[in-house]
């Protein structure tokens, strides 16, 4: 370090966070299955809640967010004040690393496990502790065996990203049961809502006093850009969180929009059911093609080539037709693609290019 100023231990280990590409040289409207976002994009209410809002930008937002809450847990069926809102559930995330966890403390994640987590834990200061999996899926007995007395949190997204394979209530169980008091279980529900059959956590939260979990607007509510999450975990957790979080972390437009998206229910059915709908056709459409890919219970598919030079040879020509997906390699799938679960025409349009990727191979 060439400079007096020097950051907190940890900090220059963290390489910056790579988002989906969203551009393509020369093409004004690529169609972006990079990023898991909602391909209807927001609610129409929601939208017209935020501009709304706007007529009163010169007032301070709300710092309890106690309407957005109370929104979540009527539709929920959970106790508004164990909620906490916010900028994005990657907020709630980082907070919960910075509350819980420091130097000398480990942070458990496993080996494809979402890239943000290995940052969560060094902006800490602690030591992130990696698993592996079995055959792409979160490994509880894995997971069990690393912990240890320093472990403070260990990270799950259920289902997980980028693999979209998921965990089911007996596993969750299981790990739950195996998790010392000492430390924090938080289950990120990024995707929950696609997993059906799934509560994102909500009894296990419920049952116990030391798992979190969190979910997000971001992806199936189509409100990426507002960044709102909202997590949920026993009353002190809660109140540790709401001590460093900023007291104006949400704007009132982001309040507003939340609110009036977690209320459209109809909308959520719609995109769900189109989401099963597409997800199974763009899963049987890539086998057929004799693209490997794992049941997905998310808003995207795992599609894995022969090797790393396929899938990049891929990626160029989906690229070449004006369709962005997603390079893996750094989860540790240099020879997968994840792409994202469009409309109808979307899917048509991917198998497609790779089916004539196929033939021009
Ligand atoms: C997208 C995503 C998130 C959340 O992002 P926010 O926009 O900050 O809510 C969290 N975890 C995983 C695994 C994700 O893929």
């Amino acid at each position: 370090m060439t400079t007096a100023l020097c950051p907190q231990p940890g900090i220059m280990e963290i390489a910056l966070y790579q988002g989906g590409a969203s551009a393509i040289a020369g093409q004004s409207d690529p169609l972006k299955l990079s990023s898991n976002e909602n391909p209807f994009g927001p609610s129409p209410t929601a939208v017209t809640a935020v501009a709304e809002a706007a007529a009163n930008l010169h007032r301070y937002p709300s710092t309890d967010h106690a309407p957005l809450r109370a929104a979540i847990a009527e539709v929920h069926g959970l106790q508004a004040e164990r909620i906490i809102c916010g900028v994005g559930s990657d907020e709630v995330l980082t907070l919960l690393a910075l509350a819980f966890a420091g130097p000398g403390d480990e942070v458990l994640y496993t080996e494809h496990g979402f890239s943000l987590y290995r940052i969560f834990a060094l902006s800490a200061g602690a030591t992130p502790v990696v698993a592996p999996e079995a055959d792409r899926c979160v490994d509880v007995d894995a997971i069990i065996a690393r912990i240890t007395e320093a472990t403070r949190l260990i990270y799950i997204a259920n289902p997980a990203n980028p693999t979209g394979t998921g965990l089911d209530g007996e596993a969750l169980e299981r790990l739950a049961d195996a998790v010392p008091a000492s430390c924090l279980l938080v289950l990120d529900g990024a995707y929950a809502e696609f997993f059906e059959g799934y509560d994102g956590g909500a009894s296990l939260v419920t049952a116990r006093d030391n798992v979190v979990m969190t979910r997000t607007f971001s992806k199936l509510y189509g409100l990426g850009g507002l960044r709102v999450g909202w997590g949920y975990a026993s009353q002190h957790v809660i109140d540790v969180l709401n001590r460093i979080r900023g007291p104006f972390n949400l704007s009132k437009l982001a309040l507003a929009g939340a609110e009036a998206a977690v209320r459209d229910r109809q909308f959520v059915e719609t995109c769900l059911q189109q989401n099963a709908e597409q997800r199974a056709r763009l899963t049987g459409g890539l086998r057929q093609l004799g693209v490997n890919c794992d049941e997905s219970q998310a808003n995207f598919v795992l599609a894995r080539f022969a090797d790393e030079p396929e899938a990049l040879a891929a990626e160029t020509h989906l690229r070449s037709k004006g369709i962005l997906v997603r390079l893996v390699k750094g989860y540790g799938f240099p020879e997968a693609l994840r792409i994202t679960v469009g409309q109808a025409d979307d899917v048509t349009r991917v198998l497609e290019a790779l089916a004539d990727f196929r033939r021009a191979g």
